[in-house]
């Protein structure tokens, strides 16, 4: 739940997404997030309205992380399929919604590695991620992250740039007590 990446059709727009990264990420606590939360539970402070009770005061009540998360879009697109599938949702039906929430957590993860390689900016990087664009944007259609084997070969030959993007990010994320 932060402030956002802004890319085009996917806008990180928190009033546009049940609330998935309060009740699909888990947390220990760290100095971004001060108590454990399971995945796939509602944060405590979590409203029915999907909005957080304390996001002015975030940083002062020791959650810096929940506004330095970036979704990059991912929870919009989700909450869009949740939306369009079924009418009223509260965040104990959304916890219980297991697809939904493992296709915001994969989808999430594709879209900061296709804009982590679009930083990195070398030329095989700009390729990887736009091979993965498109299978992100599929997602809207299908609701599924899917990989054919060519793509996977290709991702394969690329693994080590892969991995070198991904470990810091994840060091970020852990550092930071996120998922
Ligand atoms: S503290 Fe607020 S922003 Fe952070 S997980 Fe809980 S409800 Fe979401």
């Amino acid at each position: 739940m932060g402030s956002g990446a802004q890319d085009g059709e996917w806008p990180t727009d928190c009033a546009r997404c049940f609330g998935l990264c309060c009740i699909a990420l888990a947390h220990q606590p760290s100095a971004g997030f001060p108590a454990v939360k399971v995945a796939d539970t509602a944060c405590c402070h979590l409203n029915d309205d999907f909005r957080c009770s304390i996001f002015a005061t975030l940083e002062a009540n020791g959650f810096p992380v929940c506004r330095a998360y970036d979704c990059f879009g991912a929870g919009p697109v989700v909450s869009a399929r949740m939306r369009a599938e079924w009418g009223p949702w509260t965040p104990e039906l959304v916890a219980g919604a297991k697809a939904h929430l493992d296709g915001f957590r994969e989808l999430a993860r594709m879209r900061m590695l296709i804009a982590a390689l679009r930083r990195e900016g070398s030329d095989d990087a700009i390729a990887v991620a736009d091979r993965l664009a498109p299978i992100a944007e599929a997602f809207r259609r299908t609701g599924r992250v899917e990989v054919d084997a060519t793509t996977a070969q290709f991702m394969r030959w690329h693994e080590p740039l892969i991995s070198a993007i991904l470990v810091p990010l994840k060091q970020q994320a852990s550092n930071k007590g996120g998922a």
